[in-house]
């Protein structure tokens, strides 16, 4: 088993030590770890670790790497806001890691998931918020700088659906993600949020499959408990879709492995 986008306490809204994370990840049987805490940049600092962390950061997991090599292979990644541009910073995107994830958290600078400013959904129109942030992930997976799109239809957080159909309002992001040979994660976190759904949902699972985009897997852990979270269902939607191989990544590189 797989799980790439786990967080640590440096982002300042995860508990647990990283080793917590670890030890709970060998004892579900998961084989491949990654954490791609939040990156540091010049906006929202509140919920990021800072610039002067990244070397710790870095250092901290690549030790533990080592540490635990023989039980369970560690990874380490960011997951990389996309804002779209104005945040971007080059001390993230050139980090010596073995991959970054994607987000889209922010539409301009509304951070639409983020419970606090939850009251401006009430005063926009759902299609168009839908329509707005999936054109950031087409901008994200255009800009080829990450390997992993992080939650696709994180969008749908609070549970607002749109009334256009999501496989027309996906289409041109879920292209885009293909050209960039970029991988597609399987989010359990969504279970434990509002919508009570795997990211993506089926509809969206579907098209990215069809599209012969890569798939992994991810929990999204920000405490030690939630490491591996949800698997159960996660494991039963591949089945379905006939998913059999995970792809995780190195250096960059693709690697893949057998469900
Ligand atoms: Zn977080
Ligand atoms: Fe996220
Ligand atoms: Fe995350
Ligand atoms: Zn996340």
């Amino acid at each position: 088993m797989v799980d790439l986008h786990n967080h640590t306490p440096l982002c300042n809204h995860a508990q647990g030590k990283p080793q917590e994370y670890i030890k709970n990840a060998i004892k579900k049987g998961i084989k491949i770890y990654g954490f791609a805490d939040h990156a540091p940049m010049e906006f929202d600092k509140k919920y990021r670790m800072s610039f002067n962390d990244m070397k710790n950061y870095e250092n901290e997991i690549n030790s533990l790497k080592k540490q635990y090599k023989d039980k369970i292979k560690i990874l380490l990644g960011y997951e990389v806001d996309f804002t779209p541009t104005k945040y971007l910073d080059k001390r993230v995107l050139t980090a010596d890691v073995d991959y970054l994830i994607g987000s889209v958290h922010f539409l301009d600078n509304w951070g639409f998931d983020n419970p606090e400013f939850i009251k401006e959904w009430e005063d926009r129109d759902v299609d168009d918020v839908y329509k707005e942030y999936f054109e950031y992930i087409e901008k994200m997976a255009s800009s080829k700088l990450f390997q992993i799109v992080g939650h696709i239809d994180l969008v749908k957080v609070f549970g607002h659906k749109p009334k256009k159909n999501i496989k027309d309002i996906a289409k041109n992001a879920i292209k885009a993600i293909k050209k960039a040979n970029m991988a597609v994660e399987i989010n359990t976190a969504g279970l434990r949020k509002p919508v009570k759904e795997l990211y993506p949902s089926d509809e969206l699972l579907e098209m990215i499959i069809d599209e012969g985009i890569d798939i992994t897997l991810s929990s999204d852990a920000h405490s030690p408990e939630q490491v591996g979270f949800g698997y159960e269902v996660a494991l039963e939607k591949l089945k379905k879709f006939s998913v059999n191989k995970l792809v995780y990544f190195e250096k960059k590189q693709k690697h893949y492995i057998d469900v």
